[in-house]
């Protein structure tokens, strides 16, 4: 049976250039980076290449590098590990947005918990943060921004440099999470002004477990796990080197598919796809069209239908899709995010997400453009809440 992956955003298949890239350091170069004898100093030769090739990929030192577990664990030493603050100084104000993945999210539930505020601001109804906002909510004990860089259901990029100048005129730190954004769209630590930056390798076709952190250089980061001196000693812990090595080759290739102009080409492929689909299916919009979005991700409402019914149907004809965030797919909440942009609650459980990788090809496309269509109209056919004459009544309403 033929099968297709569109969850990207969940994760992405290893590259082969990538497998290659990492496999002798499972093999033959086997050492502890952290050992003073030829085995140690080739894979911590490794792992500098990989620093530095990270480095280039966002516009920094590779002394500002840190490698991590993956981005949960970027996430939670940029909101834990800032020196001076949170739980080793309760008290302080942190704004976040609405729409942050969960490893933000519950990272600031619990520096709530701990004593410190925070200030959740919205979005518009296009998923965009206002910089204004950012700026109303600022407090003189204000000490981190944290918002993410592109949303993981909508794609939608958020305006990072006008928040980081917002953050730096207010002398507080700027955190962005740019797990979903990093291998999509050009990153510039400096332009975005942000003193802490993370990534994820699995989002960007290197393997699970791994990751990165940028950290400002003179940000005093205190590492959230104790141990030896790795990582200039914000973050103890043997390197995973053939994970690092991955994510150096991930991050080459990502420079050389801006260089090459790849992006185009995917977000060509996403804009068939959702066109197509607008085109063909009635009763559905995209979320978040309007604003700037990341090129390979689409999230489309299709009203009156359920969104989990429709991901089972589709994944028993071959596709794969998601209803949004992975770790809240199977909840009976609809998704934060959509809600937070104005949707209605059955609007947003009747949404699905669509992401490409850069094994995505067009016949993918035209795979899922021969399901997508037949497969929700079935499903409404069989719906007791798609009422045919109520979607009529509101489409000629907004016509
Ligand atoms: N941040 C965002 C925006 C994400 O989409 C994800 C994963 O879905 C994470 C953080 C967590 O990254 P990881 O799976 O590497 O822990």
């Amino acid at each position: 049976m033929r099968r297709v992956y569109l969850d990207n955003n969940a994760t992405t298949p290893v590259l082969p250039e990538v497998l290659t890239a990492m496999q002798p350091y499972f093999g033959e170069h086997f050492g502890n980076a952290s050992s003073i004898h030829h085995h140690g100093q080739e894979t911590r030769a490794a792992v500098e290449r990989a620093r530095e090739s990270l480095a280039s990929l966002v516009g920094c030192r590779a002394s500002e590098i840190v490698f991590t577990s993956g981005g949960t664990e970027g996430d939670n030493l940029a909101i834990f590990g800032l020196v001076n603050f949170g739980l080793s100084n309760p008290g302080q104000h942190v704004i976040t947005s609405a729409i942050e993945h969960h490893a933000v999210l519950n990272s600031c539930k619990h520096l709530e918990a701990v004593g410190c505020e925070v200030t959740y601001v919205p979005v518009d109804g296009r998923g965009q943060v206002d910089p204004d906002d950012v700026r109303r909510a600022l407090r003189p004990n204000t000490r981190l921004v944290t918002i993410m860089m592109a949303n993981n259901e909508t794609g939608v990029l958020q305006p990072v440099e006008e928040i980081g100048k917002v953050a730096a005129d207010a002398d507080a730190y700027f955190h962005t999470d740019a797990v979903q954004a990093a291998g999509k769209v050009v990153i510039d630590v400096r332009r975005i002004g942000c003193d802490l930056l993370s990534i994820s390798g699995h989002k960007m076709h290197a393997p699970q477990g791994v990751g990165a952190l940028y950290v400002k250089k003179g940000t005093g980061l205190r590492p959230m796990l104790h141990g030896g001196s790795h990582e200039r000693s914000r973050r103890a812990g043997t390197e995973n080197v053939p994970g690092i090595v991955a994510l150096g080759k991930a991050a080459e290739l990502a420079r050389k598919a801006f260089a090459r102009g790849d992006l185009d080409r995917m977000s060509g492929l996403r804009d068939r796809l959702e066109q197509t689909i607008l085109g063909e299916v009635e009763a559905t919009g995209v979320n978040g069209q309007s604003a700037p979005r990341v090129p390979n991700t689409t999230s489309v409402h299709f009203d009156g239908s359920d969104g989990e019914a429709l991901v089972i149907a589709l994944d028993l004809k071959g596709l794969a899709v998601s209803t949004g965030a992975a770790c809240s797919s199977g909840a009976i909440e609809p998704s934060h995010v959509l809600t937070a942009m104005g949707l209605r609650p059955e609007q947003a459980r009747g949404s699905l997400r669509f992401s490409l990788g850069k094994q995505s090809t067009s016949e993918d496309v035209e795979f899922a453009l021969s399901l997508v269509p037949q497969t929700v109209a079935r499903l409404r056919e069989l719906s007791p809440v798609y009422n045919k004459t109520a979607v009529s009544h509101k489409l000629l309403a907004e016509s």
